[in-house]
């Protein structure tokens, strides 16, 4: 059931294809059992996993299949122990603190200042595998700081913050200290930058390792933790912040990231190419993306917009031809999406399609949605990049406040996948509602996550069904008209939200008092009784 095939390995054998997701959910039968506790946090990059499997059967169930993947792909001499990292702390009148209080990752993202922009000039260096660079942050500070963190997991050489020298401390694998010479005041602009370097293979959070490498192909991209591994940051959702992106490489091999390209070969070196890629709009840390390897590229412009496709040379020739007509699909598809939810938030458009075996499917990387080879290369894949570029406006631009909000993303992305196969002569959205309540009516541990509070443990598990499901419901309750113009306005409001946001929004477009609803689909640990006030009859 999951993505993952759980006796494969990474590189070009790639495993059982995700079902059918145009398939009806499967017979009771074949249902799995109750959800199994799996570990924390890797799942959640994982869980990604489920896109499209998820259009078929729960995700509880395919977690731990990929958690023995993960397993597998550890390499035991170089393990770092799990370390807890520093006491948490949102910080205290004049310091910041190591994490923004995220109730599921409270050691992530750092309290007291707010990223603006990200200027990351790394050189990757294949033959020792070594990482480094220099990253400028330019920030805004919410209080006095006479001290602040950076996520980031490789060794720090220098940090300077508005061009003074600053001493760090790492705390933990995930933070970095930072006093700089002289405080910082409370809101005020200022810039640091950190020098750093190392092998970001050589480094655990616990077992999870967002950085994946396949021969001479390394990838960073993954969900809710990712960018400490190339980037120091503060590495949450709540900030949003724009970024340029140059990486020097040996020639012969392409640096993909996010945005437009400015330029493959920036510093006109001999031997080297340096690739510079510059986002004007903001994305969130978990949105960023760094891969370096031998990529076939299409460049050109599509509906007035620059688009950049990218699929690894592992795949075979056949193969990258599936893939990069797969990736055609995608200015249609923004199109569609354009006519319910308005103006495309972001100027340009692409793909990414590494040669990893990825333990998801697809992942919002910000403009250039990173897809599994297995999905690209198997036939038609519309319906998951209509799921990750709804994620532009759903979880980009509109981003979360928490990650006990990741309702608001996947439950539109994945609705929008529903909404698309019927606007294009497939199943319908009710239909899908029906048979999926159906098949899960009498299995309780699907009911018990709640969307409100899935918990960290289970924070992907079920919103790829009870996401779309709701708004379905919530559709044939409020009706097309009111339903898609919350929609649009959700959409364009772009920022930092949270679900109880949109459930007033919710209110105030419809006129209607939902909390009944509300009750019934996001808060209860039961499935909504079959009535039309739960639109379910
Ligand atoms: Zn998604």
């Amino acid at each position: 059931m999951s993505s993952a095939d759980p006796a494969g390995r990474p590189g070009r054998t790639f495993g059982r294809p995700p079902a059918d997701p145009q398939l009806p959910p499967p017979p009771l039968a074949e249902l799995p059992g109750p959800p199994r506790r799996v570990r924390p946090s890797t799942i959640v990059i994982i869980s990604l996993v489920v896109i499209m499997v998820a259009s078929v059967v729960a995700i509880p169930y395919a977690t731990p299949v990929v958690d023995r993947w993960l397993q597998q792909q550890r390499p035991p001499d170089r393990t770092v122990p799990h370390d807890p990292g520093p006491p948490v702390s949102t910080g205290s009148d004049d310091r910041g603190g190591p994490g923004v209080g995220d109730p599921y990752y409270p050691d992530y993202g750092s309290s007291g200042y707010n990223a603006l922009k990200y200027t990351i000039n790394l050189n990757w260096s294949p033959d020792d595998q070594v990482l480094s660079g220099t990253t400028r942050i330019d920030a805004r500070s919410d209080q006095l700081l006479r001290s602040f963190y950076v996520d980031l997991v490789l060794p720090v050489t220098r940090v300077t913050v508005n061009d003074r020298p600053a001493r760090f401390n790492r705390e933990g694998i995930y933070d970095v200290r930072i006093t700089p010479s002289q405080a910082i005041p409370a809101h005020t602009r200022f810039h640091l930058t950190v020098s750093y370097g190392g092998d970001p293979a050589d480094y655990r959070n616990g077992n999870i390792t967002p950085w994946l490498v396949t021969d001479d192909e390394v990838t960073a991209a993954s969900e809710p933790e990712g960018s400490a591994w190339w980037y120091p940051a503060n590495d949450h959702p709540s900030d949003p912040a724009t970024y340029d992106v140059s990486v020097r490489v040996p020639a012969g091999l392409q640096a993909i990231s996010n945005g437009r390209l400015v330029s493959k070969d920036s510093r006109n070196e001999p031997g080297f190419d340096t690739w510079h890629w510059a986002t004007d709009r903001t994305m969130a840390t978990y949105q960023s993306l760094l891969s370096i390897g031998r990529y076939e590229i299409k460049q050109g412009t599509a509906n007035g917009r620059p688009y950049v496709y990218a699929v690894s040379e592992q795949l075979s020739a056949g193969e990258r031809a599936r893939a990069f007509a797969n990736l055609e699909l995608t200015p249609k598809i923004i199109s569609d999406e354009e006519g319910i939810y308005g103006p495309y938030p972001y100027h340009e458009i692409g793909g990414l399609v590494p040669g990893h075996r990825l333990w998801y499917d697809g992942l919002e990387t910000a403009t250039r949605p990173v897809y599994a080879a297995r999905d690209m290369t198997r036939g038609n894949a519309a319906g998951l990049l209509t799921h990750e570029l709804a994620h532009m406006w759903f979880g980009d631009h509109v981003t979360l406040q928490e990650w006990d909000d990741i309702f608001i993303s996947e439950a539109y992305a994945s609705f929008t996948a529903w909404w698309h196969a019927e606007k294009t002569g497939g199943r319908s959205a009710d239909d899908r509602l029906h048979k999926t309540y159906d098949a899960y009516a009498n299995q309780p541990g699907f009911w018990q996550i709640s969307m409100i509070d899935p918990g960290r443990d289970h924070l992907f598990d079920a919103v790829y069904l009870r996401g779309p499901m709701t708004l379905q419901a919530l559709r044939r309750v409020i009706g097309d008209d009111a339903f898609f113009q919350l929609a649009r306005r959700w959409a364009q409001r772009g920022g930092v939200h949270s679900l109880e946001d949109w459930m007033r929004m919710a209110e105030t477009v419809s006129g209607k008092n939902l909390d009944h609803f509300f009750r019934a689909w996001l808060y209860g640990p039961t499935a909504p009784a079959r009535t039309a006030a739960n639109g379910l009859a």
